[in-house]
C-alpha cells in the first residue's frame, strides 16, 4: 500500500513518530510520500527519514514545493522583488536529487489565501517549469480554484507534464478534465464522508488514474473523522474505493499501487 500524500514530518507527530510509522508498517504500507510545504519542511523531512533509516520495510520519500497557503509568508522572508528567483533556486537545489520523487505541494487556494492569488499563480508556474525540466510529477492542491488550476495545467501541458491533483473532491466533469490533461487524482478520506457527493463522482472515473493518500495529519476518514490522521488510516480509504468499484481489497491495492509506483517511479 502506498500513501502518496502525508505530512508526517510535522510537529503533530513529535510525540509518537516511530509508533506512527510502526502502525503504517503493520498495515502493509511500503511507501509514504511527503510533500513539503515550505523551507522548514526540508529539515523536518530529513529528521524523520533519519529516524527511520536502516529499516527496509517502509520507504519515506520527500518532495519539494511551496504550499500555496505559505506563499505570502515566504514572500515576507524572501522579499517582494527577489522571491521568484529565490523560489526557483530553492526548488532547483532539491528537485534534481534522486530521493525527491515529486514537485509539490503547489497549487492554488482561494479559500484561505485569497489575497495572494497572483503570487500563488506565479509560484505554481515556477513549480511547473521545474517539474518539466526535471521530468518529475507535480503535486497540486486546489481549494475553490478549480477553473484556474485546470487552465494552468492546460497552459503548461506540453505532452510531458505528469502529476496528481491531490485530495480530489470535485465533480466527475472536473475529474475527467484533469485526466484528459494527463493528470492523476489523489483519493483521500473525503470519499468516506457521507453526503459529500464525491464518492459518486469518483465511482465514474477511470480506476487506473486514481491513487491513494491520507493527507495526514488532516482529513481523517470516517469513522475517525476529527482525529489526527496518519498513514495507518489509509485502509479506510482503500476499502471504500474498492467498494465503489466492486473490487476486492487485494485488487484495489494492486491497482492503486501499480499506478502510484509508475507515476512517482518508486
Ligand atoms: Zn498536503
Amino acid at each position: 500500500m502506498i500513501d502518496t500524500h502525508a505530512h508526517i514530518y510535522l510537529p503533530d507527530y513529535s510525540n509518537d513518530v516511530l509508533a506512527m510509522i510502526g502502525r503504517a508498517i503493520d498495515l502493509g504500507i511500503r511507501h509514504i510520500l511527503m510533500p513539503a510545504i515550505n523551507p522548514d519542511s526540508i529539515a523536518q523531512m530529513e529528521t524523520i527519514t533519519y529516524l527511520n533509516s536502516g529499516k527496509n520495510d517502509i520507504n519515506l520519500h520527500p518532495m519539494i514545493g511551496l504550499h500555496p497557503c505559505e506563499v505570502k509568508e515566504q514572500i515576507s522572508i524572501w522579499g517582494e522583488q527577489l522571491w521568484p528567483s529565490k523560489l526557483e533556486s530553492w526548488l532547483l537545489e532539491f528537485a534534481g536529487l534522486n530521493q525527491y520523487v515529486g514537485i509539490g505541494e503547489t497549487g492554488l487556494d482561494y479559500y484561505w489565501s485569497m489575497e495572494s492569488k497572483e503570487e500563488q499563480m506565479l509560484s505554481l508556474d515556477i513549480h511547473f517549469e521545474i517539474a518539466k525540466s526535471t521530468n518529475k510529477p507535480i503535486v497540486l492542491h486546489n481549494r475553490e480554484s478549480t477553473q484556474d488550476l485546470l487552465d494552468a495545467i492546460a497552459r503548461h501541458q506540453n505532452g510531458s507534464v505528469k502529476g496528481v491533483w491531490h485530495c480530489f473532491n470535485g465533480t466527475y466533469e472536473e475529474g475527467m478534465k484533469a485526466v484528459d490533461l494527463g493528470f492523476h487524482l489523489g483519493i483521500g478520506g473525503v470519499i468516506t464522508f457521507k453526503n459529500a457527493g464525491v464518492a459518486e463522482a469518483i465511482q465514474q472515473l477511470p480506476i487506473n488514474k486514481l491513487i491513494l493518500e491520507t493527507d495526514s495529519p488532516y482529513l481523517s476518514p470516517t469513522p475517525l473523522r476529527g482525529k489526527r490522521n496518519e498513514p495507518a488510516h489509509l485502509d479506510h480509504v482503500q476499502k471504500k474505493l474498492g467498494e465503489l468499484f466492486g473490487l476486492s481489497q487485494q485488487e484495489i491495492e494492486a491497482q492503486t499501487d501499480r499506478t502510484a509506483a509508475k507515476l512517482f517511479s518508486l
